[in-house]
Formats: C-alpha cells, structure tokens, sequence
C-alpha cells in the first residue's frame, strides 16, 4: 500500500529507530514533526517538558523515546531535527548501536 509516496513501515518491515544517544537528552523536538504521533517514552512529552531541559538528565535519568515501529511511515522527517544525530532508518542503524532496534521495539 502506497501512502503519500512512501511505503507505510507494516508493509516493509522498517521503520526509524531511536538509539541510545537519546538518552538524558530528551529534547523532543523530534516529537514535534513526527506525522504520526508515534514517537514516545516511559514519560510523557507534556511531563518531560515541564522539567527545564538543563535539569531533564539528572531528574530523568536513562529516559529516552522510541518510535513504533507499526506505525513509523518511515518519512524521515525526525531524523534531522535530533540533535543527538540519534535517529536512523532501521537499515542504517550504525553497527555499534544495532542492539538499539531491538530495545525500540521492545518498549511496545
Ligand atoms: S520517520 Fe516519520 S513517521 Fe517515523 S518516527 Fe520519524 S517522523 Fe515519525
Ligand atoms: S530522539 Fe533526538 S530529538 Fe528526539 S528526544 Fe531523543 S535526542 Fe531529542
């Protein structure tokens, strides 16, 4: 199935992954362009950002988001808003993070 000219991530099996670069970072400006509402965390966005962001590392220590992966329609559009470089497509996940497409998936 072809939506807006790109495949959906359930029909291709891939979908962006978010490593652990993410963590104690949590800008979630990565949220904010995402068509999908499917980039989340163990906290919510609204509550993350209650937390003035210099203080968000040491209050919310090894939080970082995750993108569903059944419901990423793999359009890119976050990979290059995150300023920790943390997102990838799931077949350019670099080698030394690889595990984190398992941790990914496995928070859903
Ligand atoms: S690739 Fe697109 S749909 Fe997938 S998480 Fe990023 S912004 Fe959302
Ligand atoms: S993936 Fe990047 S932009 Fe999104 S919350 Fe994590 S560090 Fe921030």
């Amino acid at each position: 199935m072809v939506v807006s000219g790109t495949m959906r991530a359930e029909d291709t099996g891939m979908s962006y992954v978010i490593t652990r670069k993410c963590v104690g970072c949590l800008d979630s400006a990565c949220v904010d362009v995402c068509p999908c509402d499917c980039i989340v965390g163990p906290v919510a966005v609204d509550q993350i950002r209650a937390v003035p962001a210099e203080e968000r590392g040491q209050r919310l220590p090894g939080i970082q988001m995750f993108i569903d992966p059944d419901r990423c329609i793999d359009c890119g559009a976050c990979a290059p808003e995150c300023p920790a470089e943390a997102i990838h497509p799931e077949r350019d996940v670099p080698a030394e993070h690889v595990d984190d497409i398992a941790r990914n998936a496995a928070f859903f």
